[in-house]
């Protein structure tokens, strides 16, 4: 299969090397082997790529939105049927468990449908001023050339989840994949060509020198746009280069959830919302569980269950059917949770379950479930990115909330209790862009994605997703 898939720069509708002839290598890591190596675009490769989005720009934001929606729509179609394809894709160069590549697939295609049926829907407004004078026309206008980066994590849907609304809008982007994931990438560009979306529209350019290859496109006034979905430390660094050309800014960054168990919850959908939120993905995920609160009376039970569930779980190579949770994506993420659990553990946390990383090849590392986890560890206040569940207990629901709330971060938290009132108060008081509420899975292209403090700025997904690629032009009119 891997035969079948580009391995070159896409660049105006076409597949090119780099020009400085240069490559890199992508892992599996199942093994550690090289599977593909893939063209390393370069500062010159990236203007070239700025060139071919902003020749296709007029025409395309010309375009009218249902042929530009029914391209997108044919898309999603085209990843529907290559499902099974794709999520081997994602599954051998991300070590993400099949199960779990799958489920990228289905997610990320639907941003594409999403997308396809928003693409219709830029509607402006008319109005007239408060003092009579005039008319207040507002009308929505492509904002430009944008430049995507994603990160490793969701190959396929962070992509997608840019693409799709840009494409709507009538941009015509660059998109600079991860490079530990640069092979799904490839294949969305290809599928989208195919989609019928004209050359230059969407152009992908792999590359080992992100930073400087994102820095010279950012550099280049044609570019007005950057939305970027990683790190908040790296998110620090594109809006400080954003700030010299006043560009537009998307920033979806990293996560710390909270995930609160009331002692009057359903404990079983409690647990099933736990298994979700901290175990989609093997952890890796930005919208991951990374601290458990659990009141008092029910913590000693609900960590005991949890532990159970996470030990049933079966670790393994991600592209083998029965594995629920593969290796992580590279050696550096399992040294930093291998490092916060040791850290934990030091510091009095007892590994009811896991807590110890195998010896072998790959990158694994076993679920794990931690008790007693002093309130300074720092496996609280870090984003884990890993298969590890902390539990704290606590008193009070003042008290759940001051510790949900005692992070920079503010992406996403969970609420598990049967209290209606508790509920809503809670999510209200919590700060975070999103709340699961009695459900551990938030993600839908149809809701608008996003955090508030430092884990980022601005909305994908839903109706806020294409309005961020959209500039809203005042005209005052006399008629
Ligand atoms: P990352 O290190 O920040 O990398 C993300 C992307 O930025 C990659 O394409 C990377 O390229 C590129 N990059 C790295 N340094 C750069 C620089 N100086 N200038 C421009 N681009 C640069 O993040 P990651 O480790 O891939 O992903 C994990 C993070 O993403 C976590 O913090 C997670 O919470 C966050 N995330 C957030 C969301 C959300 O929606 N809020 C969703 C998913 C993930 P290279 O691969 O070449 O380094």
């Amino acid at each position: 299969m891997l035969g079948l898939v580009e391995t070159e720069l896409f660049i105006g509708g076409k597949w090119v090397p780099a020009s400085s002839g240069d490559r890199f290598d992508v892992l599996d890591p199942a093994t550690g082997d090289v599977i593909a190596s893939v063209a390393n675009g370069g500062e010159g490769d990236a203007m070239a790529a700025v060139d071919a989005a902003a020749a296709a720009g007029k025409a395309w934001a010309a375009t009218p939105p249902r042929v530009r929606g029914e391209a997108l729509r044919k898309a999603f179609e085209l990843m529907t049927e290559r499902a099974a394809d794709l999520a081997k894709l994602i599954s051998l160069e991300n070590g993400k468990a099949l199960v779990d590549a799958k489920g990228e697939v289905t997610y990320a295609a639907e941003f594409f449908r999403w997308f396809a049926e928003e693409a219709v829907r830029g509607e402006g407004i008319v109005s007239t001023a408060p003092s009579g004078a005039n008319r207040i026309l507002v009308v929505r206008q492509p904002v430009g050339v944008c430049v995507l980066v994603t990160p490793w994590n969701f190959p396929a849907a962070m992509a997608t989840r840019k693409i799709g609304p840009a494409l709507a809008a009538g941009c015509t982007v660059i998109l600079k994949p991860a490079s530990d994931t640069p092979l799904t990438a490839l294949a969305m560009a290809a599928i989208l060509a195919e989609a019928g979306v004209p050359d230059g529209v969407v152009n992908v350019l792999p590359s080992r020198s992100s930073g400087k290859v994102v820095s010279k496109m950012l550099k280049d006034p044609r570019v007005r746009k950057v939305s970027f979905t990683g790190s908040t430390e790296v998110g620090r660094i594109l809006l400080a280069q954003a700030a010299d050309n006043v560009i537009n800014t998307s920033m979806e960054l990293g996560g710390n959830a909270p995930f609160l168990v009331f002692a009057d919850a359903d404990l079983d959908a409690a647990l099933d919302g736990a298994m979700i939120a901290k175990m989609r993905n093997g952890g890796e995920a930005c919208t991951a569980a990374n601290r458990f609160y659990v009141e008092a009376p029910v913590a000693e039970e609900f960590s005991r269950r949890l532990a159970e569930r996470m030990a049933g779980l079966v670790v393994g190579p991600g592209t083998d059917e029965k594995t629920q949770v593969g290796p992580l994506v590279n050696e550096d993420t399992v040294a930093k949770v291998d490092g916060l659990v040791k850290g934990a553990v030091e510091g009095g946390a007892t590994a009811v379950t896991g807590g110890k990383r195998p010896g072998g090849p790959g990158f694994y590392y076993p679920p794990t479930v931690l008790t007693g986890v002093p309130g300074d560890a720092p496996i609280l206040r870090e984003e884990i990115f890993g298969p590890v569940a902390p539990i704290v207990t606590f008193g009070t629901e003042d008290e759940a909330v001051r510790y949900a709330n005692d992070t920079e971060f503010g992406l996403v938290a969970y609420v598990f209790t049967r209290d209606l009132a508790r509920g809503l108060r809670v999510s209200e008081a919590i700060e975070a862009g999103m709340v699961g509420l009695n459900r551990g899975l938030v993600s839908d292209p149809a809701a608008p994605f996003g955090g508030v403090k430092q884990s980022g700025i601005g909305r994908e997904g839903g109706h806020e997703g294409l309005l961020e690629y959209l500039e809203s032009k005042y005209i005052a009119v006399n008629w």
